[in-house]
C-alpha cells in the first residue's frame, strides 16, 4: 500500500497552524513500520494559544442555544457517516485494527454525536417544590469553560468522540491533545467537526508529547476539566498535576478484565467471546479479556478449543480484509508485550501457544505478535495481574463459582468482567458481586453501547463515567435557583412553621 508523506498542523482558533518550535514528531503504519505523516511536536506556548482561543470561544458558544448546539453534532455524525469507509482505511493503517473493528470505532462515534446531540433538546435539570409559599426553585447544568481533552490511540476516532461530544453539547468548548501515535486521525476528526459548523475557536488540537504539550494542558490555569483516557501511571500524573489547580479530572485508565468459564456454559460460545475479548484489536482494549477464569471441570477442553482457535488465527495487515489479528501499536509495545512473555514463564505458567513476535516475510517489518495463551496460571502471578495490553491471556483453573468471583475480583482494576453459565441464579450473583463497571452475561469482556455509563471501580478511574447521561456529570456543574415571588423576604427553615413536619 502507498504511503503518502503529509505534513500536518494544529488547529487553533480555526486556523491550520504550525507549532512554535518548529519541531516534530512521526506517526507510523504499525503494520510496516513505514512513516505515515510528520506533526508539531508542540510546546508550552502552542498549548497556550490554543487556550486562549477556547476561553474567548465559550463566551459566545456557551449562549448558543443547547438544541443548535446539539444540531452541529448531528451535522458531525452524518459527515462522520458519509467518510466512515475512508476514515476506517485510515484507521487500519494509522493504528492497526482489522477493518471491521476500524469501522466500529468510527460507528461508535456517529452513534455517540447523535446520542449526544439529542442532549441538546434534553441537559434535564430538576425542579422541586419549596418549603415556602410563592417560591420556585429548579437546578440547571450549567456549562463550565474550557475542558482539556488527553487520548489514547487504541480508539482513535471513538475516544474524542466520548469526550468532545459531551463537552460541546454541554456548551464548553475544547482543547484536544490526542495520543503521539494516532495524530492523523484526530486531524480527520476535528476537520470534520470544524466543517460541521462549529464556531472558531470551540474546538482546538495540538499536537504533541504528554509530558510535554500534555503536561501543560492539565496545568494550564484556564483550563477547570481534565477529561484522560490513557493508562493508570500517566492518570496518577495527571491527578498530581491537576491537584493545584484544583480542577474536575476525568479518568478511565487500564484493564484487567476476567472471563469465568463455568462448568455448565455452553463451551462453543465461551471460545467466540473469549478468542474475540482476549485477541480482538490485537488484545489493546482497555476491556479486553487477560485473565479467563476456568472452572476445572472443563479446563482441559476448553485448552484445547481455545488453542485451535488461536493457532487458526490469520495475522496481517489491518487492512486486508482476511486478517483476523493485526499488528499492535509499536516497537515499545511489542517488547512490552514479549517482555510479559517471559515473565510467565519465569513465573511458572505454561506457554500453550503464541509467545513470540512474528518474523515471516513482510510480517517482521511491521509489529506482529502472535496470540498467545498461558494455562496453569496462578492468580498473583504477575501476567495475572499486571496489565500487559496484547494478544495474551492467562488460563486460571478454579474449584468453584465462589472462587471464581475471588479471584475475578482479586485484582486493582475494576473495568469489566464476564461469565458464561447457563444458570440463571449464578448469573445473578455475578452481577451483583463482580466489582467492576461492565459485567456481561453469556458475552465476553467488551462491547459497550454509547448510551449506558462507561468506566470502571477500583483503580481503572475516579469514580465519574464517560457516556450515556452520566457523561454530563463530567462537563457541567450544577446550579440550584430560587426565584420567590412572594414579595417578602421568606427564610428557609425558618419561616416555614405553617404545618412543620412531625
Ligand atoms: P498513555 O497513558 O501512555 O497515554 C495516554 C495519553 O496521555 C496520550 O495522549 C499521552 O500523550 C498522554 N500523556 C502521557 N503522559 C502525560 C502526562 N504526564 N501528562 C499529560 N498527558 C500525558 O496510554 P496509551 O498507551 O495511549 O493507552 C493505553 C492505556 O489506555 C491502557 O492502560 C488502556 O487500558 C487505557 N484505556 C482506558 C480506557 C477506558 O475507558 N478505561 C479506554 C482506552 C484505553
Amino acid at each position: 500500500m502507498a504511503v503518502a508523506e503529509h505534513r500536518s498542523k494544529n488547529y487553533v482558533g480555526g486556523e491550520w497552524i504550525d507549532g512554535t518550535s518548529g519541531a516534530t514528531f512521526e506517526s507510523r503504519v504499525p503494520a510496516t513500520g513505514e512513516t505515515l505523516a510528520t506533526f508539531p511536536r508542540s510546546t508550552a506556548e502552542d498549548v497556550d494559544r490554543a487556550v486562549a482561543a477556547a476561553k474567548e470561544a465559550f463566551e459566545e458558544w456557551r449562549l448558543v442555544p443547547a438544541p443548535e448546539r446539539g444540531n452541529v453534532l448531528f451535522r458531525f455524525a452524518r459527515l462522520l457517516e458519509e467518510q466512515k469507509d475512508e476514515l476506517t482505511e485510515l484507521m487500519s493503517r494509522e493504528m492497526g485494527k482489522v477493518l471491521a473493528e476500524a469501522g466500529g470505532d468510527v460507528q461508535e462515534a456517529i452513534d455517540m454525536s447523535i446520542y449526544m446531540g439529542g442532549e441538546g433538546r434534553r441537559l434535564f435539570g430538576h425542579t422541586t417544590p419549596s418549603e415556602l409559599r410563592e417560591k420556585f426553585q429548579m437546578s440547571v447544568r450549567m456549562p463550565v469553560g474550557v475542558v482539556g481533552a488527553i487520548t489514547p490511540w487504541n480508539f482513535p476516532i471513538a475516544i474524542p468522540a466520548w469526550k468532545l461530544a459531551p463537552a460541546l453539547v454541554a456548551g464548553n468548548t475544547v482543547v484536544l491533545k490526542p495520543a503521539e501515535d494516532t495524530p492523523l486521525l484526530a486531524e480527520r476528526f476535528i476537520e470534520l467537526l470544524g466543517e460541521a459548523g462549529l464556531p472558531d475557536g470551540a474546538v482546538n488540537l495540538v499536537h504533541g508529547f504528554g509530558e510535554e504539550a500534555g503536561e501543560r494542558l492539565v496545568r494550564h490555569p484556564d483550563v477547570p476539566i481534565i477529561t484522560f483516557t490513557g493508562s493508570r501511571e500517566t492518570g496518577v500524573a495527571v491527578t498530581k498535576a491537576a491537584a493545584d489547580g484544583l480542577k474536575h479530572v476525568h479518568l478511565e485508565l487500564g484493564g484487567k478484565n476476567g472471563i469465568m468459564v463455568m462448568d455448565d456454559a455452553d463451551l462453543d460460545l465461551a471460545v467466540e467471546g473469549i478468542v474475540w475479548s482476549a485477541f480482538g484489536t490485537s488484545g489493546q482494549r482497555c476491556t479486553a479479556a487477560s485473565r479467563v477464569i476456568v472452572h476445572e471441570a472443563i479446563y482441559g477442553e476448553l485448552q484445547k478449543r481455545l488453542v485451535a482457535r488461536a493457532e487458526q488465527m490469520k495475522i496481517g495487515p489491518g487492512w486486508d480484509p482476511e486478517t483476523d489479528l493485526g499488528p499492535v501499536i509499536n516497537r515499545e509495545a511489542l517488547d512490552k508485550i514479549h517482555s510479559y512473555t517471559g515473565i510467565g514463564a519465569d513465573e511458572g505458567a505454561k506457554l500453550l501457544t503464541g509467545g513470540e513476535q512474528v518474523s515471516e516475510g513482510d510480517l517482521g517489518k511491521g509489529f506482529f505478535y502472535r496470540p498467545t495463551i498461558f494455562a496453569d496460571v496462578d492468580p498473583q502471578m504477575r501476567i495475572a495481574q499486571e496489565e500487559i495490553f496484547g494478544p495474551t491471556t492467562a488460563l486460571i483453573p478454579v474449584k468453584s463459582f465462589d472462587e471464581a468471583i475471588r479471584v475475578t475480583n482479586g485484582i486493582r482494576y475494576g473495568l469489566s468482567s464476564s461469565i458464561f453459565t447457563r444458570d440463571v441464579n449464578k448469573a445473578f450473583r455475578a452481577m451483583r458481586d463482580l466489582q467492576t463497571g461492565i459485567t456481561y452475561i453469556n458475552a465476553g469482556t467488551t462491547g459497550a453501547e454509547v448510551h449506558l455509563p462507561f468506566g470502571g471501580t477500583k483503580d481503572t478511574g475516579n469514580g465519574h463515567r464517560e457516556a450515556g447521561q452520566a457523561a454530563l456529570d463530567v462537563f457541567t456543574e450544577w446550579k440550584s435557583v430560587y426565584v420567590d415571588y412572594s414579595g417578602k423576604l421568606q427564610r428557609a427553615q425558618i419561616d416555614n412553621v405553617e404545618h412543620p413536619a412531625p
